[in-house]
């Protein structure tokens, strides 16, 4: 049964060939295993054929190809977040963003534009000269694009809610290949479905935001190089962030493995405890709130005044495609017994392949529907756990994926019940993310823009 579909396949892209050229690589050309590799170097993608294009007319081009050859359209900017595609794209043409980029900064607007698969340390970087901050996450290389559309959280998100919720108009190529402005007064409804509804209504070229005024924020890491700390450290973090301001968004994280010597992990050999992060506002108050923290004696303190470009490194994400299985849950709360559960998961002691488990501070501004917000216009969770391992090989990613999934496992007594796609390496259903009527609203926009259900996002509304 297999054959048939196989061929119908192969005979579509010689199709699409034929309409594109040079434009698309098929399996066998020189060129296609190159540009189907992720980010996620854990991912395989093989699809029927891949293209890369330069401009917003070359995606016009490939959409109207593909449609015509019966073949669907997988957008990607990076590859940050392939793993949920795994075996979803045969029939598909990927298209990968990264052939082109670039930002704009309009300073009397406040207002950034970025086109392709521009990168957020590319925006800060932009954004600085004139004295405004992005609300980037927490990897320099992850791109506005898939970022922006699962929502955005950055180290701002507390004060300033979702990055989607800042968007201020969108340029997309929707099915039937037609290039779409849209914004709140044009396509209102499409402008809702993208702020926070993912890739599955048409492949954005462009998309323009909301800057920050902010020179300089108040950032840095506190780090104890000591796991006997583990237990009190989470503690101390964990009620340290009841009741705490909305200018301060922070995440604490256990990182390493004692007796690892994976390439991958940056402290091979021990496990360290780190809180880092960001709060904004007048120094001396900032300084003041860390207090609690900076008396458990960290072995580094780097809080200081930082440039808010820098912020895009503070995390010390990798930089380059690497490989990874990751495991998410969203909390209503992280009490005592839950951090007690987090560290039996995931500190120095425990069995596990873990590489970084981490928790981030939600609440404030997320918390709270952003007005005239988008599809994604708040968090329903208070935390955010977190939980990856390597994929480097079959065996490491077959045991990480049995260890995150353990570890967010242990903490569904907290959870939300509620999923943030961004943070969501498998399918899920899109309920858990949307809520029922987000959802029938999101269908209804994708049903008259896409009938034949040609996109195909990374997540699916079903
Ligand atoms: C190391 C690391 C750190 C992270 N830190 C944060 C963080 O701090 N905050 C946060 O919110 N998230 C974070 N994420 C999650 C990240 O935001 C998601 O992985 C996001 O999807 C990445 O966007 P991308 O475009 O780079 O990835 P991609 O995998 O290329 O895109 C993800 C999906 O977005 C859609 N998409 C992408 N580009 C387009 C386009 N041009 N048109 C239409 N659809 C498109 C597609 O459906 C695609 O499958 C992190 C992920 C990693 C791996």
């Amino acid at each position: 049964m297999a054959r048939p579909v196989v061929s119908e396949t192969a005979s579509a892209a010689g199709r699409l060939r034929a309409q594109l050229g040079g434009l698309v690589f098929l399996p066998g050309d020189a060129g296609y295993d190159r540009a189907c590799v992720p980010w996620n170097l854990a991912v395989e993608q093989r699809p029927a054929a891949v293209a890369v294009p330069s401009s917003a007319a070359d995606v016009v081009r490939v959409v109207r190809a593909a449609s015509d050859a019966g073949l669907k359209v997988v957008p990607q900017s990076t590859g940050h977040s392939a793993a949920p595609l795994v075996g979803r794209m045969d029939a598909a043409v990927l298209v990968r963003m990264s052939g082109f980029g670039g930002v704009w900064i309009d300073p009397e607007r406040r207002v950034a534009r970025v086109v392709g698969a521009t990168a957020w340390h590319q925006v800060a970087e932009a954004a600085s000269v004139h004295g405004l901050a992005a609300l980037h996450g927490s990897g320099p290389d992850i791109a506005v694009a898939g970022y922006t559309l699962g929502g955005g959280l950055s180290w701002y998100a507390r004060m300033f809610g979702l990055a989607c919720n800042h968007l201020v108009a969108a340029e997309v190529v929707l099915a039937d290949g037609s290039l779409h402005r849209v914004h709140a007064s044009h396509e209102p409804e499409l402008f809702w479905a993208l702020r926070g509804g993912g890739g599955n209504f048409g492949v954005v070229t462009a998309l323009e935001f909301d800057l920050i005024p902010l020179e300089e924020v108040y950032a840095g890491v506190l780090l104890w190089d000591d796991a006997a700390m583990t237990g009190e450290v989470c503690r101390a973090w964990a009620a340290w962030t009841r009741g705490l301001p909305e200018e301060a968004t922070t995440s604490l994280r256990l990182l390493g493995r004692p007796r690892s010597s994976q390439a991958q992990t940056i402290f091979p050999g021990r496990q360290v405890v780190v809180i880092d992060g960001a709060v904004l506002g007048d120094r001396e108050k900032a300084a003041a709130l860390l207090t609690p923290l900076r008396e458990l004696n960290p072995t580094v303190d780097t809080f200081t005044p930082t440039p808010a470009a820098d912020l895009t490194r503070l995390h010390f994400d990798p930089e380059l495609p690497s490989p990874g299985v990751s495991s998410h849950v969203l909390l209503d709360d992280f009490d005592a017994a839950a951090v007690d559960v987090f560290v039996a998961m995931a500190g120095a002691e425990s069995e596990t392949s873990l590489l970084s488990a981490e928790i981030r501070h939600l609440g404030g501004a997320l918390g709270r529907p952003a007005p005239g917000g988008g599809a994604l216009d708040q968090v329903h969770g208070r935390y955010s756990a977190s939980f990856l391992a390597s994929g480097a090989t079959e065996k490491l990613r077959t045991q990480g994926q049995a260890d995150t999934t353990r570890a967010a496992g242990a903490l569904l007594p907290w959870s939300s019940g509620h999923r943030f796609l961004n943070f969501t390496d498998q399918e899920v259903d899109p309920a858990a993310a949307f809520g029922a009527a987000t959802l029938a609203r999101l269908r209804a926009v994708r049903d008259r823009l896409d009938p034949t259900r040609l996109f195909i996002a990374n997540h699916d509304l079903g």
